[in-house]
């Protein structure tokens, strides 16, 4: 190949939210370095480039501005999905306005679109321009079944009348999710506003797949054998082409500096003693449950890092930080290098809102979970790892209470009994993680024939 000579150009349209653009320009480098001679033209809000391409990444990969939908003087009024709503209502006009600017301006026509699979609209693009279409689910397998299987999912619960409780089991309804309740499945499938922007999204979404060019994930086919075998039925080129961090240290996205000297503080604790405590990038517990959380590590004198926001500070419970410095028992920074705590020795469980890297993360070395999920995945994330995967626990209630907390913690950081089982399963888990990260598993392998796809070699 002629490296360095731009001979074709593929768009990457990104969902400008949450972890969702990192994850992009992680698989945009990946492609980047598989295909020297691809430029890419990644689309994407101002702010969140801003915050990306804070230093110059890759010379092939061009950021590209997308008006967020926010209108001049916009008084944001408190509703839920509020900023989410106003960027989906321009979102599709947007891509379009701004893909004829980076054709222009890359002086190539567009020969493949890939895009965060949210955007279900750009399949239609994609057939108007001919070209192939590339929808990257930035989640597990299993939220994305429950996606595709919405009007199955549907049907089968309105035949039941009304009936329907969120406890109950959807009995050989979806393949290899059969342990799932009806209660764990992203809201807006069943329960929830089904009608809102973003569960209409979803839906069409799930309609929309089996049109994609390819269906590529961040996951590993080996975890989810069963769901992995039925969308590849139904899907062309479903592609398990991860976990993205064991595979590729280089081309990580995300700030991963240790800014706040989390590794050098882990390092006096006792193997398999610390609790790493972060709920992602966007949701914060309510603080009351902020408190319970506290107060639960403080009186098993569990010793934990916490990485929370600032703002968050506040609702700790009075003199909390300062006991916890005193005593060097705890420590709360705003941001971690998760990946490299993670994988701390000291590390013997991870508190989460299980979303789906967080989730990849912790398998990928072995850690098991207490899981307090809030929205969107999380819920049948916590699901699979609880129930089907057996690497972790739900908190009791779903919330955090003093009391629930502590059991949670004394149950999964025990030598014995359902701890060493916890152990066991994510040993396991982590071993097939690794297997399809190597150079030839078949994380890897699907990955070529997503560059393939890309560049256009297999068309
Ligand atoms: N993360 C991190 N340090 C932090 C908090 C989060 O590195 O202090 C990273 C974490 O490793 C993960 C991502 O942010 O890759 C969060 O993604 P996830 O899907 O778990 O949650 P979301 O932010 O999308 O809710």
């Amino acid at each position: 190949s002629n490296h360095g000579v731009r001979e074709k150009h593929v768009a990457v349209f990104t969902f400008p939210f949450s972890s969702h653009p990192s994850l992009l320009l992680t698989l945009a480098r990946k492609l980047a370095s598989a295909a020297p001679n691809v430029v890419f033209s990644f689309f994407n809000t101002e702010k969140s480039n801003k915050a990306l391409f804070s230093e110059l990444i890759c010379e092939n990969i061009l950021p590209y501005n997308v008006l967020d939908g926010i209108p001049k003087d916009y008084v944001f009024q408190g509703k839920p999905q509020e900023e989410i709503n106003l960027f989906l209502a321009v979102a599709e006009e947007e891509f379009r306005r701004v893909l004829k600017v980076a054709e222009e301006d890359i002086g190539l026509k567009v020969s493949c679109l890939v895009v965060d699979a949210f955007f279900w609209f750009s399949g239609d693009m994609a057939d108007e321009m001919n070209i192939p279409w590339v929808a990257f689910w930035t989640a597990g397998a299993s939220s994305l079944s429950a996606h595709f299987y919405t009007d199955l999912i549907r049907e089968k619960t309105a035949e039941l009348k009304g009936s329907v409780r969120p406890e109950d089991e959807i009995a050989d309804l979806i393949p290899g999710l059969s342990k799932v309740r009806l209660g764990d499945l992203p809201s807006g499938v069943v329960f929830g506003n089904i009608e809102s922007p973003f569960s209409t999204m979803l839906h069409k979404m799930g309609r929309t797949l089996p049109r994609a060019t390819a269906v590529p994930l961040n996951s590993f086919q080996d975890l989810d054998p069963d769901l992995t075998k039925n969308l590849s039925s139904n899907f062309k080129n479903f592609l398990n082409i991860g976990p993205f961090n064991l595979m590729s240290k280089q081309t990580q996205a995300l700030k991963s500096d240790d800014e706040f000297s989390c590794v050098s503080w882990l390092g006096n604790k006792k193997p398999r003693s610390v609790a790493y405590v972060s709920f992602g990038t966007v949701f914060k517990p309510p603080p009351h449950e902020i408190v319970e959380l506290a107060e639960a590590l403080e009186e098993t004198k569990t010793p934990f890092l916490w990485s929370i926001s600032k703002d968050s500070e506040k609702h700790f419970p009075q003199g909390f930080l300062e006991r916890i410095s005193a005593n060097g028992t705890g420590k709360v920074v705003p941001w971690a290098p998760q990946v490299q705590v993670l994988e701390h020795f000291t590390i013997g469980v991870f508190v989460t809102h299980g979303g789906w890297n967080s989730v990849l993360e912790s398998i990928g070395v072995g850690v098991p979970m207490i899981c307090r999920p809030f929205i969107g995945d999380q819920q049948i994330n916590t699901c699979m790892i609880e129930r089907v995967w057996e690497i972790g626990v739900r908190i009791e209630g779903g919330t955090f209470t003093k009391d629930g907390t502590r059991r949670a913690l004394e149950q999964v950081l025990s030598a014995d009994g359902l701890s060493k089982r916890l152990k066991e399963k994510i040993e396991a888990l982590k071993n097939l993680a690794h297997k399809a990260a190597e150079p030839n598993g078949s994380s890897n392998q699907n990955f070529k024939t997503l560059v393939d796809v890309v560049t256009g070699a297999t068309l």
